[in-house]
């Protein structure tokens, strides 16, 4: 069975320098907001090439306290439009209706899968503040144009990282393209620590010094509370944890790149659609997802021989039962590219521990499905 993420593989890669880095942790009797944060905060501005890392608890909360802090800094205010893609995951859409922010959903395209740029214009209204891109499955979601868009319209530019760690627009880091960005540190993700965690990066040191507040209770001076704040920080036994993995995520990467060459080269089969790839596209490929009409099928078929796979994501956004109720969700709100992904998309393994012989014995299954 090759298993979609083999979490205790990836982990064992590297496990002696984890159990070293967590061994240090425990010795020192610190755990909170101590020198394992500040070194991760350190490392992964760099990283990025932004001037601020924020760690926080995770991916959710990073995306919230962004929206957050431009509302404590009267930048946005209730009832404020965010435009973002409405294929995405609920987190991204979550944070910014928990700010009483209205989430305006615009369409990917089909053959990017990213949010369409050339429909952001015409989503723009008085009210809009921000768009929020989400670099879906590890791809780009950014290109000159937007950033355009963004400066003659005066919209904060936030970027959703959570799938995207390391990947780049003409050498800029996602992370660092925007005004602001979350970034989730969840297991599974590229760059994934031994639990829940998160960051903000930002080169915007007032917006970063406002985030820190509202994630340390509203504090920016012990028992001093200036916020409305809440309690979003990361343990230091998981940013002892980044720091390794952060070291190896770019050869973790160009693993993933490898496999997805692999993918294109060999995956034939016409029931199957592969996404389209775009020359010098910088992809991290954190998912290699597929599409088929027959996509239910194709998963149990997969799953009976040894192929373990995932949908990212079975319902849009705009179907779920927690937003069936909302002003900003029309029963006719059109999203049929939106829809079409969600209904034929299927994740097959893809990651830095999958080799090259078994991405073979994947792909002779999927080429003979029919
Ligand atoms: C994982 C993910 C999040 C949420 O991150 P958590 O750390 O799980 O809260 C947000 N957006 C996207 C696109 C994600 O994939």
């Amino acid at each position: 069975m090759v298993k979609l993420l083999d979490l205790q593989a990836i982990t064992m890669q590297h496990g002696e320098e984890y159990k070293a880095a967590v061994n240090r942790v425990i010795e020192s009797g610190w755990f909170l907001q101590g020198n394992e944060n500040k070194s991760f905060e350190a490392n992964y501005a760099k990283y990025t090439g932004t001037d601020e890392c924020i760690t926080v608890a995770n991916g959710l909360d990073a995306l919230y306290l962004i929206m957050r802090a431009y509302k404590e800094m009267g930048i946005m205010q209730d009832g404020d439009e965010i435009i973002v893609p409405a294929n995405t995951y609920i987190a991204t859409i979550l944070a910014i209706t928990k700010n009483n922010l209205v989430p305006i959903l615009v369409e990917p395209t089909w053959e990017h899968l990213e949010i369409d740029i050339d429909r952001i214009e015409e989503a723009i209204t008085p009210k809009t503040k921000g768009v929020m891109i989400v670099h879906l499955y590890g791809r780009i979601a950014y290109n000159d144009k937007l950033g355009e868009i963004c400066k003659k319209h005066n919209l904060k530019l936030m970027e959703d990282c959570a799938q995207s760690h390391g990947c780049a627009w003409k050498g800029v880091k996602t992370g660092a393209l925007g005004d602001a960005a979350a970034h989730s540190f969840y297991p599974g993700k590229n760059l994934g620590a031994f639990g829940d965690a998160g960051a903000v990066t930002t080169s915007d040191k007032e917006l970063a010094c406002v985030i820190r507040a509202l994630a340390n209770y509203g504090s920016q001076k012990k028992y001093v509370f200036k916020y409305v704040g809440m309690n979003s920080r990361m343990s230091e036994l998981d940013a002892a944890v980044l720091d390794v993995k952060l070291k190896y995520l770019d050869e973790d990467n160009a693993h993933r790149q490898k496999l997805a060459a692999y993918y294109y080269e060999h995956i034939n089969n016409p029931f199957i659609t592969l996404p389209t790839q775009i020359p010098d596209e910088n992809n991290v490929y954190h998912q290699f997802p597929i599409f088929s009409e027959r996509r239910d099928v194709l998963q149990a078929y997969l799953a009976e021989n040894g192929v373990q796979t995932l949908i990212h994501y079975p319902i849009p956004p705009h179907h779920q039962e927690c937003y069936a109720n909302v002003e900003w969700n029309i029963p006719q709100l059109s999203l049929p590219i939106t829809e079409k992904i969600h209904k034929l998309e299927l994740s097959i393994p893809m990651n830095q521990v999958v080799t090259i012989e078994e991405a073979k014995s994947i792909v002779g299954v999927l080429n003979a499905f029919y």
